[in-house]
């Protein structure tokens, strides 16, 4: 184990796995970052919520956490996707797609979730401008205006529930769900009005067509994307997984260890909902986590 080129590989070097990285690297331990440079938020020009970074562009938050962390000698940062991961010598072994393969006694897994949105001809251009999934990201921008809830299953009942403090909301069905009469009771005194026929497209700034013809001009249009794993390295290895209202995700203690021993995950992929706070916080945790275990040893 003493002979792993890195005492700790990181995978994903967005803002989990950068804020991972930052705490190993204060400590002077060796860090690989891994990262393919696909943030999940790279469709939206600005970022909103995190403390002190307040409507900073997502890729400036990200480039000085980078800019930051390569400022300690002992971070290496590697481009490219890593591809395969395995047990080796007491650590793991991490193979990039390039064919290059890097050792290190821990592994910290920060690479996030891909969206998957319904196939509505319109949608997926207007993502993260126009359409969003996050009230507390985007919402404040639409000034109290024209909202519309795009329905993907019964989970949108609580989206439908909170935007109404965002602006006048409209819940479009879509046939996703139809809500029961408890439902529709809380519906109607949050003000939120319900179209059921089926949405045919969506154009301009965010307006919804109709199958029937009708169309309705929004500011802004929510929709609950469906989570995948952005990457297969966690499953693959075998550890488990918490199924959420939206999908997968990796399980993880407080600590932020995953079910495998030396492995850790940070960010959106072990949470049910993320943000870049959550992410940098979850990270710091397994940067700490990963660097105590290599001086206390792991469970046993
Ligand atoms: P990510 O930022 O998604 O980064 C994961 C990284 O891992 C990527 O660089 C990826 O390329 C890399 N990676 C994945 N697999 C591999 C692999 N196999 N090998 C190497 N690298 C790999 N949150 C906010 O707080 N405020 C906002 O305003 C906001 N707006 C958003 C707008 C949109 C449109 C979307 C979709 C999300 C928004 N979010 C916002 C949520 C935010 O993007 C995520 O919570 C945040 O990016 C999670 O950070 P992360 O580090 O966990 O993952
Ligand atoms: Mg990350």
């Amino acid at each position: 184990m003493r002979t792993a080129e890195f005492d700790v590989i990181v995978v994903g070097g967005s803002y989990a796995g950068l804020s991972a990285a930052t705490q190993l690297a204060r400590a002077r331990r060796r860090v690989l970052v891994i990262d393919a440079g696909q943030r999940r938020n790279r469709y939206a020009r600005h970022s909103h919520g995190f403390l002190g970074q307040d409507g900073s562009e997502g890729a400036a938050i990200a480039a000085e956490g980078r800019a930051q962390l390569m400022k300690y000698p002992t971070v290496r940062w590697q481009e490219g996707a890593a591809t395969q991961a395995t047990p080796h010598d007491g650590g793991f072994r991490v193979t990039l797609a390039d064919g290059s393969a890097h050792h290190a006694q821990r592994l910290v897994l920060a690479t996030g979730m891909a969206d998957e949105l319904p196939s509505i001809p319109g949608l997926a251009e207007r993502w993260g401008s126009s359409v969003f999934h996050c009230p507390y990201c985007h919402g404040y921008e639409l000034n109290q205006g024209r909202i519309g809830v795009l329905a993907t299953s019964p989970h949108s009942f609580h989206h439908a529930m909170m935007l109404p403090d965002w602006g006048t909301v409209t819940l479009f069905l879509n046939g996703a769900f139809e809500p029961d009469a408890e439902q529709l009771g809380k519906l109607a005194a949050r003000g939120v009005a319900i179209e059921r026929t089926p949405v045919r497209a969506v154009s301009g700034t965010a307006t919804v067509a109709l199958q029937d013809g009708r169309a309705t001009e929004l500011d802004g249009l929510f929709v609950l994307s469906r989570l995948h794993s952005a990457s297969p390295l966690a499953e693959a290895l075998g550890c488990e997984m918490e199924e959420g209202p939206m999908g997968r995700y990796v399980r993880t203690d407080m600590m932020k260890a995953t079910s495998v021993p030396g492995v850790y995950a940070a960010g959106d992929a072990a949470r049910m909902a993320g943000s870049v706070a959550f992410a940098v916080a979850d990270g710091a945790m397994a940067g700490a986590a990963s660097h105590q275990s290599l001086i206390f040893g792991l469970p046993t």
